[in-house]
């Protein structure tokens, strides 16, 4: 498509937009008594109006029934959790049985590590991303520690190659292939949170599989970003938040997959809890732990219903619409965010350096605004843009296909051009 820079070329896209009365469908901060322009939902999604009223069906069912609500609310409490599952399968591109909601990501994470990190005196290390988020880091070298490894040796961090911004692929796989002897695990963000850059998770799950290693991902930005077919790429775990994409409101409850091979194995070492425990006799109280034969099996406790009725109102609405449409208006609404970026590029300089990957990449753009500090983005929040910022230059912006609109993006250019004037 040929895009144009000016108002009423975004507005027709707007029009043409297939999803656009979704935008409705969420509250926006204001600014000046107009919606913010908001490229922060890879951080914290909106609320969907509709929240309120999946919350208050809880609040009103517990007042109505104390206890009892876990049998006669009306989404009884005690498999609460159920509800949420096959809608969250589906945007991961999961088997039901292989997908549960439960904790946070973080916990998700050091769960499933205790599953599938079974390091061995020859077989011990983990290849990673350098700069992952840095709750990944801290998981990855503490479980390290744990199992008596020394971080700085055990942990193989793939770094982007001197003056370049992101990760070869290729640079992975010859990592994987040097390390084929000892490599024990490889658990890389999806897409890169400073970076935007997506990683090809089938090829990396397979490479890795070659040299006889598990692979996880940390999804944490890529569910409801990216299509993803977890079950298909044969991904051994997987780990993701839904406060960012997923809208369910801060600190929401998290995913976690598990590939349906791993399900039956119970020489699988994992911590345990009574709500991992097989559902036929939890009731029975006794001391033996029968493991669930799903996902289900890694949840240690009961399900936290009030956060889980948040995450219901957005999964509710990704699966009205599919991750299909999703995709297609992400592709060109980021696209879009890039033209208007080159746009700007040409009268001032080239001082916007978009870091992220054209050919792999969600909806996020970094932006490194050369010559430029942190009163960017405080005269951007000034003008009412809620974008991101990364020290010492970086701007993260995330148009969301769910409730960004092209005019939001033809907007931001026109602020971002009047500030860098
Ligand atoms: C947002 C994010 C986290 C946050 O972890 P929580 O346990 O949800 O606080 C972790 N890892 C990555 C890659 C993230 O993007």
């Amino acid at each position: 498509m040929v895009f144009e820079n000016n108002l009423s070329f975004a507005k027709s896209l707007d029009k043409q937009d297939e999803l656009k009365l979704y935008r409705e469908k969420f509250f926006f901060p204001q600014h000046e008594n107009k919606n913010v322009i908001y490229f922060t939902g890879n951080s914290l999604g909106l609320q969907p109006k509709n929240t309120q009223h999946y919350l208050q069906q809880e609040l009103d069912d517990w007042g109505k029934y104390g206890v009892e609500g876990h049998f006669l609310a009306k989404n009884p409490w005690l498999s609460y959790h159920e509800l949420l599952t096959n809608k969250m399968a589906k945007i991961v591109g999961a088997l039901p049985e292989e997908t549960v909601m439960m904790n946070q990501l973080t916990v998700n994470l050091h769960l499933l590590l205790v599953s599938f990190y079974r390091p061995t005196k020859n077989r011990y290390k983990i290849l990673c991303e350098s700069k992952a988020f840095p709750s990944d880091q801290y998981a990855l070298q503490s479980q390290l520690k744990f199992h008596g490894f020394n971080p700085d040796e055990a942990l193989i961090e793939i770094e982007p190659r001197p003056g370049e911004y992101h990760i070869r692929e290729e640079d992975i796989y010859k990592t994987i292939e040097d390390n084929k002897n000892t490599l024990a695990l490889i658990m890389i963000g999806g897409v890169n949170y400073f970076t935007g850059q997506v990683f090809d998770m089938k090829s990396i799950t397979q490479a890795g599989h070659n040299v006889g290693a598990i692979v996880g991902f940390d999804l944490a930005h890529a569910a409801g970003n990216l299509q993803l077919e977890l079950h298909n790429w044969d991904v051994d775990f997987a780990v993701w938040c839904s406060y960012k994409y997923l809208n369910s409101g801060p600190g929401g409850v998290a995913g976690a997959f598990v590939h349906e091979k791993h399900l039956k194995n119970t020489t699988i070492p994992q911590f345990a809890g009574w709500w991992g425990h097989d559902k036929e006799t939890r009731f029975l109280m006794d001391s033996k732990f029968m493991p669930i034969q799903t996902a289900e099996r890694w949840q240690l406790s009961n399900a936290p219903v009030l956060s889980m009725a948040a995450c219901r109102a957005s999964l509710d609405i990704f699966d009205e619409l599919g991750m299909p449409a999703l995709d297609k208006k992400s592709k060109l609404l980021t696209a879009y965010l890039e033209f208007i970026i080159d746009e700007i590029n040409v009268e001032k300089n080239n001082c916007l350096q978009i870091i992220t990957p054209k050919n792999n990449r969600g909806c996020q753009l970094s932006i490194v605004a050369h010559g430029y500090g942190k009163s960017l983005y405080n005269q951007l929040i000034e003008s009412g843009v809620i974008p991101d910022w990364r020290e010492p230059n970086v701007i993260r912006c995330a148009p969301v296909p769910l409730y960004n609109s092209f005019e939001d993006i033809f907007r931001f250019g026109e602020i971002l051009k009047k500030i860098l004037n």
